[in-house]
């Protein structure tokens, strides 16, 4: 299916890059171990070529190529839990995670339902996570998936604790307010039973206490678990300072745990040295600038960019 894999690693992180790549698009996934692939492995899959969302934190936010096909969206789990996890056959890892938050908006490509009823089939221990910047589109579909395959999770990236900082942060305009977030979450844990996760990225600006109580008035702990993601470079080789972003979200997430919720915090290996992290598709910025026939500006191109240093000046 593919023309060309490159594979790059920090062997000292344990985690993997995979860059595919097809005649009009580049795709990236990561590959965790958390300590073995047998105890639990985890692989971040991408659903698009670039993204129309924009988000300004995201390498790929620039630039829209295409939706993938669902045996696009399959074929880079096949490829990597088949040939590329050392000996393990992938039905025995106790733990493994496939989640679709490497490139791409999945609310945004309906190929995902039949991706995961393949990749349930395949892998039917395997828990799916849908990861989304939520852009107001109909999410019966993603309920209807949730309830028919049962090892689906939903998390909602917020981000920001108001409308104002987070449409600064994402600039796609159809996307759902946090109201409207916090009311989709309920109808996918009234459907399926299930407790979907929000997702926020602590920085200097948005960790005070009344960052905490502006998302306890819309986000019910019985309802909503969070995660805390530090935030990573968008840029390749730029100062991450990701011992300082790590920092920050280990505080906001004790804040977060005081008020009710279960909290986990988010730290992806490697975006030092390999673009592992949120965003960071280094890979698949380069090929983007050498393939301009195929690329598109999505809505966050020619805006400022937003880097992680810069987070806790703005
Ligand atoms: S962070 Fe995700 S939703 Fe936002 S532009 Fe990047 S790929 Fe798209």
């Amino acid at each position: 299916m593919w023309k060309k894999i490159n594979v790059f690693e920090d062997q000292k992180e344990h985690v993997k890059k995979y860059v595919f790549e097809k005649e009009d698009i580049a795709i990236e996934s990561v590959l965790y171990k958390y300590p073995t692939y047998e105890e639990r492995t985890v692989l971040c899959i991408s659903t698009m070529c670039g993204c129309p969302m924009g988000c300004r934190f995201c390498g790929t936010g620039d630039y829209f190529v295409r939706n993938l096909t669902a045996e696009e969206i399959v074929g880079q789990a096949e490829y990597i839990l088949e040939s590329q996890i050392e000996g393990v056959n992938p039905r025995d890892i106790k733990k493994l995670q496939i989640m679709v938050m490497s490139m791409g908006e999945p609310a945004l490509n309906k190929n995902l339902a039949k991706a995961f009823e393949i990749l349930y089939e395949k892998y039917p221990g395997a828990a799916l996570l849908i990861s989304s910047s939520a852009p107001k589109v109909d999410y019966e579909w993603i309920r209807e998936l949730s309830v028919q395959i049962p090892t689906v999770g939903l998390q909602f990236s917020i981000h920001e604790s108001t409308d104002e900082a987070r449409n600064a942060l994402i600039p796609f305009k159809a996307k759902m307010n946090l109201e409207d977030i916090a009311k989709e979450g309920e109808l996918w844990n009234k459907a399926t039973g299930r407790k979907p996760f929000f997702n926020y990225c602590a920085h200097d600006n948005n960790d005070k206490p009344e960052d905490v109580q502006r998302i306890l008035n819309l986000f019910n702990p019985k309802v909503w678990e969070a995660t805390v993601s530090v935030i990573c470079e968008r840029e390749a080789h730029a100062e991450a300072r990701n011992d300082y972003q790590r920092d920050l979200a280990v505080e906001f997430s004790s804040k977060l745990v005081e008020v009710g919720y279960n909290v986990r915090v988010f730290d992806p290996a490697g975006q030092d040295t390999i673009g592992g992290g949120c965003g960071q598709l280094w890979y698949v910025q380069d090929w983007m600038k050498e393939n301009s026939e195929y690329v598109k500006p999505s809505v966050g191109c020619g805006l400022k960019k937003i880097h992680a240093p810069m987070l806790e000046k703005a």
